[in-house]
């Protein structure tokens, strides 16, 4: 599946921009600054790729990319902005509401959680919002390189507490680091596997 570049197809601001939901879909979310961009880029192979995302006027989209003509990748934009206006805030939040509930070729949303910090307040928000949703979630651990093996054994312990409140979370828990290129193969695999 990996083995071919993803493409940039659009970012969209609206339910009506979507593409046709005739592609296995997954989709990244996370806290700004989570490691979501390189995380992306790192899986895919692709420099440029998730720096659309980042840029200022593209964070409030959500930015599709395909991959190998089967498989959409989702960039959901990162969460937990302090000082974004309310009224961005909450558009932004119907509408990732609507995208959510309404999209039937979704098939899985990864949550992406840094090592270091665990699962913050913001990070139950999206899970709850995932289990309204009934789209199932798993975690992914970013910058593991940034931590002792111990304290990743803590943030893991802290992670598996929080998932047993959410009932469409997977179970099983994928640490990576980016840096390092760990857990990234475990990653693309699960997202081939997925029908
Ligand atoms: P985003 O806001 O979630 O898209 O975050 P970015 O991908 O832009 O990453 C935020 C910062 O974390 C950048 O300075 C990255 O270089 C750094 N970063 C991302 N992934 C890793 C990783 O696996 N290890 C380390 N050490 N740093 C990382």
């Amino acid at each position: 599946l990996f083995a071919a570049e993803s493409q940039f197809l659009k970012g969209v601001v609206a339910m009506d921009g979507l593409p046709d939901a005739d592609r296995i879909e997954v989709c990244f979310a996370g806290r700004s600054n989570v490691g979501k961009s390189t995380l992306i880029n790192a899986l895919t192979g692709t420099k440029a790729l998730a720096r659309a995302s980042n840029t200022p006027g593209r964070t409030q989209e959500i930015n599709f990319f395909t991959q190998s003509d089967s498989h959409y990748l989702v960039d959901l934009p990162g969460y937990g902005y302090a000082n974004a206006p309310l009224a961005v805030v909450e558009k932004w939040q119907r509408l990732l509401k609507r995208y959510l509930s309404g999209r039937a070729n979704l098939r899985r949303a990864f949550v992406l959680v840094d090592t270091r910090h665990g699962v913050k307040a913001v990070d139950e928000e999206i899970m709850t919002l995932l289990d309204q949703s009934a789209v199932t979630f798993q975690v992914v651990m970013t910058k593991a390189d940034k931590v002792k093996p111990a304290e990743q054994e803590k943030t893991l312990t802290q992670v598996r507490a929080a998932l047993t409140k959410h009932p469409a979370a997977y179970p099983e828990i994928v640490v990576t680091s980016s840096e390092k290129s760990d857990g990234l193969e475990t990653l693309r695999s699960i997202i081939a596997e997925l029908d």
